[in-house]
């Protein structure tokens, strides 16, 4: 492609950007694809000859389009939201273009060092204490990896990373039962061993009983177990509930065990003062994640791992192969040491535009506009007689569920999953379900920047209008 072309070409894809965001309200926000159906219309085999930019976009115009799931449409309310904002969209429009590979300090000097002061930037924007250093991973569950590895070497005296685990004894994790899945994953990845994480019991609110934690804790050390790592949720994926911090980091701090803390959607809301009350006793945590690309409007991939004590972390990853040396030495951060990645994405400057051209206030209306929003909705939920709410919503998060009156117990589950499933047939909006307490449950989240308060409002009108359409049998 010459570079004519290319310029030609990509104006063109900025006016379809532009019209994309401006009119994404007209499509459906999940497509009826059926599966395969996008399969069954790509060629099996990759084109001999090249083929022209037009037919090309004809074709993801054509075929890609219709089987896309549109997360920036206002009505999407299902998992959470993958914040996309135009200042994130120019950023990583300039960083595949410069298309740097920024693994060390020397590789892209103002990466790094951007990277460095945005991170900086947001620990203060989320109020965490000053001795916490940040670093992007791609992801929450990367992040929870690089936790668990990191709590594995210090309880080992970064032995295991040399000797293996097969010598080490049992090491126990501890966290609600309320975790996302992650947290299983990782201990799993870091060789720890899914049948050694405690799943500990939760209160009314479904918070992680501190109590329970330490008489876990006591009988692992009673067994000769090694207890490696605790983590605490703040906003649990399913029901958004909060682990309460200031107790769990005694519990950490008194057994000297790794404090985790997972607040990969709820973090985005510290940036408002009113929620920083989630991070009480935040000083005996040792790493703490939260996703911009959730809810702060920089696109996904961008996960803001903090760590206090950088020195382990970078003991636990370092490797310095004669290839990889620089003559910066320690002057400089190379956050190919910070992670499992060598290879790095320069994230930094998405961060930079967004934190920049919203500024915080920016941001702080933002995430407060959809708290205030989905609070307002629940309520109207909560005072229909016949529907409920399943678990308390301090955030832009609930659950509910359909409850005639009169209807058996042991069928709502079967009303309500019909329901949910009619709902999102209609392509209007889109949710996702959990189980509470056994109970399934529709689930709503508010986070899309499109999102007003007429989406809520034409969300709830047609969840009731399709509600009490359901034959009641
Ligand atoms: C979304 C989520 C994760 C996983 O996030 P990824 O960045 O997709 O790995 C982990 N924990 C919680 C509480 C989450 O909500």
């Amino acid at each position: 492609m010459d570079l004519r072309n290319f310029r030609e070409t990509a104006h063109h894809f900025v006016d379809w950007m532009a019209d994309y965001m401006e009119h994404i309200e007209q499509r459906p926000v999940k497509p009826k694809t059926r599966p395969g159906e996008i399969l069954a219309q790509l060629p099996e085999k990759a084109p001999e000859k090249p083929e022209a930019m037009d037919h090309i976009f004809q074709d993801f115009q054509d075929i890609i389009m219709p089987g896309m799931t549109h997360w920036q449409h206002p009505n999407f309310m299902a998992y959470f939201p993958a914040n996309a904002s135009p200042p994130s969209i120019l950023a990583e429009m300039l960083t595949s273009t410069v298309a740097a590979q920024c693994m060390s300090w020397q590789t892209s000097p103002a990466a790094t060092e951007l990277e460095e002061r945005v991170m900086d930037w947001l620990r203060d924007m989320i109020g965490l204490p000053q001795n916490f250093h940040g670093v992007i991973q791609d992801t929450a569950s990367t992040s929870m990896f690089v936790a668990f590895l990191t709590a594995r070497e210090r309880v080992n005296n970064f032995r295991t990373n040399h000797t293996g685990l097969a010598d080490a004894g049992r090491h126990c994790c501890y966290a609600s039962a309320e975790v996302h899945s992650s947290t299983d994953k990782g201990i799993r990845m870091a060789g720890l061993g899914s049948d050694n994480l405690r799943k500990i019991p939760v209160d009314e609110n479904f918070a992680l009983i501190p109590a329970e934690l330490e008489k876990a804790i006591l009988a692992d050390l009673e067994a000769g177990h090694t207890p490696t790592c605790v983590v605490a949720t703040l906003g649990s994926t399913s029901l958004s509930s909060i682990d309460p911090l200031a107790e769990i980091g005694k519990i950490c701090k008194k057994y000297n065990v790794w404090l985790h803390v997972d607040a990969a959607w709820a973090g985005s809301a510290l940036v408002l003062p009113e929620f920083r009350w989630m991070i009480t006793g935040i000083e005996n945590a040792d790493s703490f994640v939260f996703n911009p690309h959730k809810w702060l409007l920089a696109q996904f991939d961008c996960s803001a791992f903090f760590v206090r004590d950088k020195g382990a972390l970078i003991r636990t990853f370092e490797i310095l192969p004669e290839y990889l040396k620089t003559r910066e030495g320690d002057q400089v951060n190379n956050y190919r040491d910070w992670g499992p990645q060598l290879g790095r994405r320069f994230r930094a400057l998405k961060l930079w535009f967004v934190i920049r051209s919203y500024g915080i206030e920016g941001l702080q209306d933002h995430i407060r506009r959809h708290i205030a929003m989905t609070q307002a909705l629940a309520a109207q939920v909560a005072a229909e007689p016949d529907f409920e709410l399943l678990a308390p919503n301090p955030l832009a998060l609930f659950c509910f569920r359909y409850h005639p009156e009169g209807y058996p117990e042991q069928q709502l589950d079967a009303l309500n999953e019909t329901l949910f499933e009619a709902i999102n047939d209609t392509g209007k909006l889109y949710l996702t379900q959990t189980r509470i307490m056994d109970a399934y449950a529709i689930r709503l989240v508010s986070g899309a920047e499109a999102t007003q308060p007429r989406h809520l409002e034409q969300a709830w009108v047609l969840i009731k209008q399709i509600a009490r359409q359901l034959p009641l049998d």
